[in-house]
């Protein structure tokens, strides 16, 4: 039967990083959700949508054609057909994500196109994002929840970003804290360890590390 990997846990704690090399030395599919609720996001914002109005937003979640390329050498995000990797990175759609993600009518949408590239992935999946492991794929082999210090994840950030300047790298961790208590405090939340996910603190771990640990529990 196909694998099913996830890896669930805030923003900055190596997930992406570490989940698309994990895929890659599995030789299964990839799947970054974080990048679909970006794009869902990139195109309300290009049409005009009020991304504060839930209803709003519910109204126009059904319209964007977002495909997830999940090969995991090269994944690829398209709206309607544009590749739209580069501008779902950006502050405008940072800044508004979590308030789409809120939205239930955008998680139903998303959850099923997620669904949907797990089943059509032909070795198995590692999907990366909130609620893989409660949500999406309850049914997972393997459930990893990734955590480390705001600070750590700061640097992480300021790091890939390039940002090098202290008041920059204050910024970037200010925003992390927002989104933090965004995607974690309210009741719509989608940021939950399931009961069954292990833990792993990656706050003094480097990526090698952290692939090597995560490649250690598959095998068991
Ligand atoms: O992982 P990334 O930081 O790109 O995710 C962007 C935002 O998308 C998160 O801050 C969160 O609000 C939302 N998200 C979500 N559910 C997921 C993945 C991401 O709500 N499964």
């Amino acid at each position: 039967a196909p694998v099913i990997v996830v890896l669930d846990g805030p923003a900055g704690t190596g997930k992406s990083t570490v989940s698309r090399e994990i895929a890659t030395r599995l030789g299964l599919s990839f799947l970054d959700t974080g990048a679909m609720y970006r794009a869902m996001t990139y195109w309300l914002l290009q049409n005009g949508v009020d991304v504060d109005d839930a209803e709003a937003v519910a109204n126009a979640s059904a319209k964007p054609v977002i495909l997830s390329g999940t090969d995991a050498d090269g994944p690829t995000i398209t709206v309607d057909g544009v590749d739209v990797s580069g501008p779902i990175r950006g502050p405008e759609v940072t800044a508004a994500v979590s308030a789409v993600s809120a939205v239930p009518e955008v998680r139903t949408r998303l959850v099923d196109l997620q669904r949907g590239s797990a089943a059509a992935a032909p070795r198995g999946i590692v999907a990366e994002g909130r609620d893989m492991g409660t949500v999406v794929f309850p049914e997972a082999d393997l459930k990893v929840f990734l955590t480390a210090s705001a600070t750590t994840r700061a640097t992480r950030r300021a790091a890939q970003l390039g940002v090098a300047d202290p008041a920059g790298v204050a910024a970037i961790l200010a925003d992390i804290e927002r989104r933090d208590a965004a995607d974690s405090g309210r009741a719509t939340s989608p940021l939950a360890k399931a009961d069954d996910a292990i833990e792993v603190d990656t706050s003094e771990m480097d990526p090698e590390e952290v692939i090597g640990h995560i490649l250690g529990l598959v095998r068991q």
